[in-house]
């Protein structure tokens, strides 16, 4: 999906860094508490990959935290760091408008580890939200691994679902869909499963919205551009994953759904264009999209 190249993205939320917006002020107890809040895009055990993540500040990383050289769609078209920016102020856009209970959040790109109110953090855990301090973190070079390592096609529409991806796990803390992760985290019906595949959905329904209204920051995609979507989707899927890492499938223990799931719920969304099509809580099947 291609930016239009005299859009403005400069009121992008987006920074880079780590920072993390206070770190590990948290006390011990609550700690540990807040390390299994914290929602990845990826399956695996938060408290495993959290936690041990020593915080580098990139000095070069901190003279710029701002993104400020990210002005136009032209920049978010040739630059990844830019891309996240000009796609935060479009799914602001959207979501100001379907979600205004929700304040915009704001997308911490880091380099290795980060600090943040849910623990610390390494690359390893692929990009996640954190629900206490309310920010998107990622690592712009799981991009090349979702391509070389999860078998995604590439392209910037796929980076985009990301984005989007991690801003519906946002809209739902605020609609309390979050809830339904923890309480029920493993198994292909699981309220987990239902809330990545509620926020593939949401992710469709911004790229199905990002080029109409008053003032589209986006192009409309182009079929080839959803593929790209939907690949990566796909490459994110629990049984496409445990496929390529354990060589076997288990379904008991998924806590995303399968790629099937996450292209049909992203397509749903995107087709409908309707957020409201997304209730895949309350579905009879996570296949009834
Ligand atoms: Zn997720």
């Amino acid at each position: 999906m291609t930016f239009r190249e005299n859009a403005n993205i400069s009121t992008g939320r987006a920074r880079r860094g780590g920072g993390g917006g206070g770190g590990m002020a948290v006390g011990g107890g609550i700690g540990a508490l807040l390390l299994a809040l914290v929602i990845m895009l990826l399956g695996g055990d938060p408290g495993q990959v959290l936690g041990g993540g020593q915080q580098q500040q990139d000095p070069s990383s901190a003279q710029n935290v701002e993104l400020s050289e990210c002005q136009s769609g032209e920049d978010a078209n040739e630059d990844v760091d830019c891309r996240m920016k000009g796609g935060m102020a479009s799914l602001e856009q959207y979501w100001s408008e379907v979600y205004p209970k929700a304040p915009a959040p704001t997308a911490i790109l880091f380099q290795g580890s980060v600090s943040t109110q849910c623990g610390n953090a390494t690359s390893q855990v692929g990009p996640f939200y954190c629900p206490v301090d309310q920010q998107i973190y990622l690592d712009t070079s799981f991009f090349e691994q979702l391509k070389s390592q999860l078998g995604a096609q590439g392209g910037s529409l796929g980076e985009l679902y990301v984005l989007g991806h991690e801003y519906g796990h946002h809209i739902q803390r605020y609609t309390g869909a979050l809830n339904a992760s923890q309480q029920d985290p493993r198994g292909p019906e699981s309220g987990a499963v239902r809330v990545e595949l509620q926020a593939d959905c949401f992710a469709g329904a911004w790229v199905g919205n990002a080029a109409t209204g008053e003032n589209p920051l986006l192009e409309e995609p182009t079929q080839d551009e959803i593929r790209s979507a939907l690949s990566a989707a796909a490459a994110v899927g629990d049984d496409s994953i445990q496929e390529r890492m354990q060589g076997q499938v288990q379904p008991h223990t998924w806590s995303h759904g399968s790629s099937e799931q996450r292209m049909g719920w992203f397509m749903k969304g995107y087709e409908s264009g309707d957020a409201n099509q997304c209730d895949v809580l309350n579905a009879n099947s996570v296949d009834d999209y």
